[in-house]
């Protein structure tokens, strides 16, 4: 376990990306890092961490911002609940932190969206503390290292591996206080625990990949079991996951006077409280005139009003959790317009100023174009 150390800080310092939340210590952008990279790839987060803390460079700026603001600057990341738990965070940590990030492992996991991966990261990233991390990265490159064979997506293989985690940056820390060894390309000085569990996510990113792994360039090769046994493919030994679930939405594209008919998801659903077009699921198998019929009875109930005319105008395909999502969009004429309308009417200009649903965004785009060009 220790001669893993010091191979694995010895890459990391010279191999390292230079991203931009990799050059400060600061715990709120360290934090506001690692919110934005669950479930999403690096070089999506870049701009919106790099617009984030251009816009909200202090913690006390993002627990005083109004909600739009945040979904704004959320808006296309996806998984909208980690933006509302990170305000929720903000507001916890002024009031009962003073505005000062906590230090302690447990004040930083009992903030709101996070959970024991991020607050390993953001306490040893920022404060260096030998707090383990294991994320999908660190769970695929520990499970090749030491050749497990088991699904680590399993209880006891899962607490296995986050003993592995923690043996490991216990032994970076131990070596740390022997020798104050440095690593970074930062010149921080004495940060072994930052840089370990920062090597273990480093090179499940860049070299030890989920499919045609880099053995050949990675500094633990000699001490990899899964390389050693040309298991490396094999390995982790993943069951399958359940398969996608189809469904299908009918999205209604409605236009007065240059405006177009959108609404607020409420609270406590999916994408709470981002803006959509009316929409309604018709079943994901239908086919021919009960499609037709489908779509023409959804507009109905949506607008108290049947409509005169629906002609199909796009097809957004996209993906939530384990549901594969057709969202067809369809222009819809009324005679006449509802007395009630079942949201707000919004010109394309005013759309800029409002966070949409990612497949509604596209929509919103698509659509103001086509209106445009008549
Ligand atoms: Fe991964 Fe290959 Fe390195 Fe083992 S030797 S950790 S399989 S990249």
């Amino acid at each position: 376990m220790a001669k893993l150390v010091p191979p694995l800080l010895d890459w990391f310092s010279q191999n390292a990306r230079d991203l931009p939340w990799r050059r400060t210590r600061d715990p709120y952008a360290i934090w506001i890092s690692e919110i934005m990279l669950q479930q999403t790839q690096v070089k999506t987060v870049r701009p919106y961490w790099e617009r984030w803390m251009r816009e909200l460079p202090i913690l006390e700026a993002a627990a005083s911002a109004g909600p739009d603001k945040i979904h704004k600057l959320w808006e296309g990341l996806g998984y909208y609940t980690r933006a509302r738990n990170l305000q929720k965070a903000a507001r916890q940590i002024m009031e009962r932190h003073g505005g000062k990030f906590p230090r302690n492992f447990e004040d930083v996991l009992a903030l709101p969206g996070v959970g024991r991966y991020t607050a390993g990261a953001i306490c040893s990233i920022a404060f260096n503390q030998a707090t383990p991390v294991l994320d999908g990265n660190v769970m695929r490159v520990l499970t090749r290292i030491f050749g497990i064979e088991d699904d680590p997506r399993e209880r006891k293989t899962g607490q296995w591996l986050w003993q592995i985690a923690g043996d490991l940056i216990a032994q970076a820390k131990a070596a740390e206080t022997a020798k104050r060894k440095t690593c970074g390309r930062s010149g921080r000085g004495t940060n072994s625990c930052s840089c370990l569990n920062q090597s273990l996510m480093e090179l499940g990113a860049v070299v030890c990949t989920p499919r045609n792994p880099e053995c050949q360039i990675c500094p633990v090769q000699r001490l990899c079991v899964a390389f050693l046994q040309n298991r490396a493919d094999k390995l982790p030994a993943l069951r399958r996951r359940v398969t996608a679930t189809p469904r299908r939405f009918a999205a209604l594209v409605v236009e007065r006077n240059g405006k177009f008919l959108v609404r607020r998801r409420p609270a406590g659903v999916v994408n709470a409280h981002l803006w959509e077009f009316p929409n309604a699921e018709i079943g994901a198998g239908l086919r021919g005139p009960r499609h037709t019929s489908a779509i023409a009875e959804a507009a109905t109930e949506i607008l108290g009003l049947a409509p005169a005319e629906i002609k199909p105008l796009c097809q957004i395909k996209h993906s939530i959790t384990r549901y594969r999502i057709t969202m067809e969009a369809f222009r819809v004429r009324l005679n006449g317009f509802p007395s009630t309308p079942p949201g707000v009417w919004m010109s394309a200009e005013e759309f800029d100023s409002l966070a949409f649903a990612a497949a509604h965004k596209k929509l919103a785009l698509f659509a103001a174009g086509c209106m445009l060009s008549g």
